[in-house]
């Protein structure tokens, strides 16, 4: 099939997919009681990617998310047309809508490089994650901002990023460019959440960018979030300075370094710094509802419980 059938194929089908999401909410909204937390983790997708809906649905997960090529290589091999139709049916089999899942972009990824080859190639690889995930039909990806790598303002950094999503928008269709906080180590960008409204408004179309909260991150980065006056001020923050319109998913995880660290260790939920509070406070929070939450925690032999534990709130 030429590449362009190909292309618009994906394009009618990720637009089915939003249409299926949205008329989800309607059923749920009319015939049942929504369940309105919808909690997974990074499963794996060892194997081919139609393996991790089947991976979450064995830990009792209600959302996932995957990476869907090597997240530690510039290349992979395009996705099979086997592997897409097998996803789209193990997803349907177990009960996943897009906005259930939240695919991760590789680690390689810097959308703010300061040197142009390094800036390129980043942009080619975002490029073809995106395009993989409307292949999916999948509605959101998300990926870390990128760094300066001290060669640059934080500043100029930024509206690389910008630029990089705008570029990266204007050539894919359907799937929202969702920003993860960081915890700000070494040059990384995106651990202020003022830095992430600064790359919202300079993205031309704003319904295709969102934002992921990682509690490990922020808390690392320097929003506490371990007492409840705390959490609430946190978030009030982000109201104000991001909007929680622009959420679009939360990585739940506790930090195994202190406040204010800037070091990204995530650990197991309530055996870190953070404590177990946070995410009692998070699943009776009703702005975290419809959406994905997922765990990136450590020890992947508990996330089963880790999930109960957190539905048990
Ligand atoms: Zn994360």
């Amino acid at each position: 099939m030429p590449q362009e059938l190909l292309n618009f194929l994906s394009i009618l089908l990720t637009f089915e997919n939003n249409f299926r999401t949205n008329q989800s909410h309607c059923v749920f909204e009319t015939q049942q009681r929504q369940p309105m937390k919808y909690v997974g983790a990074h499963v794996s997708a060892s194997g081919g990617v139609e393996n991790a809906p089947i991976n979450a649905a064995e830990i009792g997960a209600k959302a996932f998310a995957l990476f869907t090529k090597n997240q530690r290589q510039w290349k992979s091999s395009p996705l099979t047309a086997g592997s897409i139709r097998l996803f789209r049916e193990n997803c349907e089999k177990h009960g996943f809508l897009p906005f259930q899942i939240l695919p991760h972009d590789s680690y390689l990824i810097n959308l703010g490089h300061p040197e142009q080859e390094g800036l390129d190639k980043s942009r080619e690889a975002f490029l073809d994650e995106m395009q993989r995930c409307e292949q999916l039909g999948l509605d959101r990806l998300n990926f870390h901002p990128g760094g300066s790598l001290g060669k640059i303002s934080d500043e100029e950094c930024l509206l690389r990023i910008a630029e990089s999503l705008n570029i990266t928008l204007d050539r894919t269709n359907g799937v929202i460019a969702v920003i993860e906080n960081t915890a700000g180590q070494g040059s990384n960008m995106g651990f202020r959440f003022e830095q992430i409204s600064f790359i919202i408004d300079h993205i031309e179309d704003k319904s295709r960018v969102g934002v992921c909260i990682d509690t490990c991150h922020a808390f690392a980065a320097g929003y506490d979030l371990s007492t409840e006056a705390a959490f609430k001020a946190t978030f009030k923050q982000f109201g104000e300075e991001v909007g929680f319109k622009y959420l679009k998913g939360m990585h739940v995880n506790d930090s195994k370094k202190g406040l204010g660290s800037r070091v990204d260790r995530h650990d197991s939920l309530g055996k870190g710094t953070l404590g177990i509070d946070v995410f009692k406070w998070l699943m009776n929070d009703d702005r975290f509802d419809n959406m994905p939450l997922i765990l990136e925690t450590p020890d992947d032999t508990i996330w089963q419980e880790e999930i109960k534990l957190l539905y048990s709130f």
